[in-house]
């Protein structure tokens, strides 16, 4: 940590593929590519440091043989900055009847071709050996955010002893080689991967205390925040973040899966959390949506049609330089491929251009200001919005 304003923390990790500066939001590439933007664009003008994989999609496609083959995912993407990779445990509880869990593993249907599949800690691990990622999740059960306690206490002890798998495994496949992430093609990288262990429990704080306990005394890298942003109310995820924050390691990285919202990330900031990710910039980009510096603008609203000014006058963006909303409206509407291509340019510019004001922010021990004048500019439009829409 190099500065704290309040509880709000900015930072640095630092990876074997360099370092990341935090807070950090984390574009999400689930199957080996952030969709609809190239790779040139992440690391030029959007310069973003981290980037996630996920361990589900690419195990069952192309599958590891593949990836090992080309030499681990950094090589097989041509990425050479660092990734993080989830445990495939999110992914696989997603699919609801499609799973049977039980203390071995989860068991399910590809939805690729229907094969019937196992998933596991062990199998995790040596899945996101075969990757190569910089940052690896242990593998974890979540829980409804309304489970009853019982369900949610099951749960917690079952994420605690895969917890505790994922990290023997892990240090095993460390051990033998099997990271195929551990040197580049020049040879110059050297370090191991490194692992996060997950926080889970439901919206049972008592139960969240005890899970983030037990996974301390295990001991990780960084420790995440699970099972949060899948559809409970917003104050419960807070209560979640106030009952577990506190006594998190300070000098450990802090990540609050699958958040959010421009308005969310800094309230989680605000709160002492460090990484972030979420498919909001570049899902909502392929639908039309655009996030700015004055809330949403809906590229399918009429109301653009012949507005010639920027998605967002304050965003320097290379999309908000040169297209005005009245022709992304129109690529848009046309089903042009090129809307969604901008559209996810400008979210993503958007949302790390944010984490770069909001670290700078917090150096400079004016966060609380940032935040507000942020917010109030969010907030005076959504309703101007709303009215519009009415
Ligand atoms: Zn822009």
């Amino acid at each position: 940590m190099t500065a704290r304003d309040g509880d709000a923390r900015a930072g640095v990790i630092t990876t074997r593929r360099g370092e990341i500066e935090t807070p950090v939001f984390m574009p999400v590439g689930t199957a080996g590519t952030v969709k609809g933007i190239r790779f040139e664009a992440l690391e030029t003008e959007l310069d973003a440091r981290i980037i996630l994989g996920n361990t589900y999609h690419l195990w069952l496609r192309p599958g590891i043989e593949v990836i090992r083959g080309c030499g681990g995912l950094h090589r097989f993407m041509s990425w050479q900055r660092p990734l993080l990779t989830d445990s495939g445990g999110f992914q696989v509880w997603s699919l609801g009847d499609l799973r049977k869990i039980s203390e071995e593993g989860t068991e399910f249907r590809s939805h690729v071709d229907g094969s019937l599949q196992f998933l596991s800690p062990e199998v995790s691990m040596q899945v996101q050996a075969a990757l190569g990622s910089d940052i690896v999740m242990a593998f974890d059960e979540c829980a409804e955010g309304e489970a009853s306690i019982e369900t949610a206490r099951t749960s917690m002890e079952l994420t605690a002893r895969w917890a505790q798998r994922s990290r023997a495994e892990f240090d095993r496949l460390q051990a033998d080689g099997s990271d195929t992430g551990r040197t580049d093609a020049n040879e110059t990288l050297s370090g191991g991967q490194a692992l996060f262990g997950i926080v889970q429990g439901a919206s049972q704080l008592d139960l969240r205390r005890e899970s983030l306990h037990r996974t301390m005394e295990i001991g990780f890298d960084g420790y995440a925040i699970g099972g949060l942003s899948v559809g409970e109310a917003k104050s419960v995820m807070w209560r979640v973040v106030d009952a577990v924050t506190p006594d998190m390691p300070s000098d450990r990285p802090r990540y609050l899966m699958g958040v959010g919202t421009p308005e969310d990330l800094l309230e989680a900031v605000s709160r002492g959390i460090d990484m972030f990710d979420c498919v909001l910039p570049t899902r909502n980009g392929r639908t039309g949506q655009a996030f700015t510096s004055r809330g949403k603008v809906n590229v399918k609203n009429a109301q653009w049609a012949v507005d010639t000014k920027p998605l967002d006058e304050d965003c320097e963006c290379s999309v908000c330089r040169r297209h005005s909303r009245a022709y992304l409206r129109h690529l848009y509407q046309s089903g042009e491929m090129l809307a969604g291509v901008l559209l996810t340019h400008h979210n993503l510019a958007f949302f790390l251009d944010t984490m770069r004001r909001v670290r700078q922010s917090i150096r400079s021990g004016e966060f609380p200001k940032f935040r507000q004048a942020f917010t109030e500019k969010l907030n005076e439009h959504e309703q101007k919005n709303a009215l519009i829409n009415a």
